[in-house]
């Protein structure tokens, strides 16, 4: 009997560390998987189709939703981003668990769901209004006018942290990813998540029988 896989999501305003922190669960473990989303923005230099996102134009988006094929969606930065359904029920069901790089109308969305006694909320600050910013612009992958429309919705984004299960300032990325590794080897650990508890105590009370006690 195995455990049903975790849905991860993970959430922050742009530029605080998601992807940096996705990526480094993923390597720490590789049984996990990333919910690749699709969306209707033009790919940042660098970006595979298929590996960060499926690029797909907003007809395409939309024949996917009415097709009932995403888990969520929402309109981010007057863009369609929404994350497929099909992989990540393929995920869990086997007992693998799966990271969501997705704003707080997706968390919303995903904790509304039938699977919401699978998900665990996570929101990321960064320590700083000001370094938020800078890790923006260092990042080098967006445009000033484009930064500048990230850092107004920041603030947005900000707002909804008291939605989630946990919330880590990201001031130093060991540090951090430290914490969350913390968190999902606790998550993993609670009762209701292990299915394998029951026949093991079962066999613990057929060794009472046995001894007759
Ligand atoms: P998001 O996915 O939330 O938009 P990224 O993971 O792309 O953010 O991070 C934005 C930039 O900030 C990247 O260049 C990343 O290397 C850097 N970064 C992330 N976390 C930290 C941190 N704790 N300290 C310094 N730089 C960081
Ligand atoms: P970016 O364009 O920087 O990759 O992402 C912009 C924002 O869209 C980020 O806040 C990111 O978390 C969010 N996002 C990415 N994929 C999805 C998705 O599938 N659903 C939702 N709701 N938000 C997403």
């Amino acid at each position: 009997m195995t455990r049903r896989g975790l849905l991860i999501i993970l959430s922050s305003p742009s530029g605080a560390g998601k992807s940096t922190l996705a990526q480094r669960l993923l390597a720490w473990d590789d049984t996990m998987q990333f919910s690749v989303s699709a969306t209707t923005r033009a790919a940042r230099p660098g970006e595979q189709e298929g590996r960060e996102y499926y690029f797909r134009s907003r007809s395409q988006f939309e024949e996917m939703i009415r097709a009932d094929e995403m888990l969520e969606h929402a309109e981010v930065f007057g863009n369609l981003y929404g994350s497929p359904r099909a992989p990540v029920e393929e995920a869990i069901n086997a007992g693998r668990d799966v990271i969501f790089d997705i704003d707080w109308q997706g968390g919303q969305q995903i904790k509304g769901s039938a699977l919401a006694d699978d998900v665990v909320s996570i929101f990321l600050l960064p320590p700083s209004i000001a370094a938020l910013e800078s890790r923006l612009r260092s990042r080098a992958q967006d445009s000033d006018e484009v930064i500048a429309g990230r850092m107004v919705k920041s603030r947005d984004e900000i707002s909804h942290w008291a939605e989630y299960d946990y919330c880590l300032v990201n001031r130093d990325l060991d540090a951090t990813e430290a914490e969350l590794r913390a968190i999902l080897t606790a998550e993993r650990l609670r009762r209701s998540r292990r299915p394998d508890l029951v026949p093991f105590v079962r066999d613990l009370n057929q060794e009472f029988e046995e001894r007759g006690t």
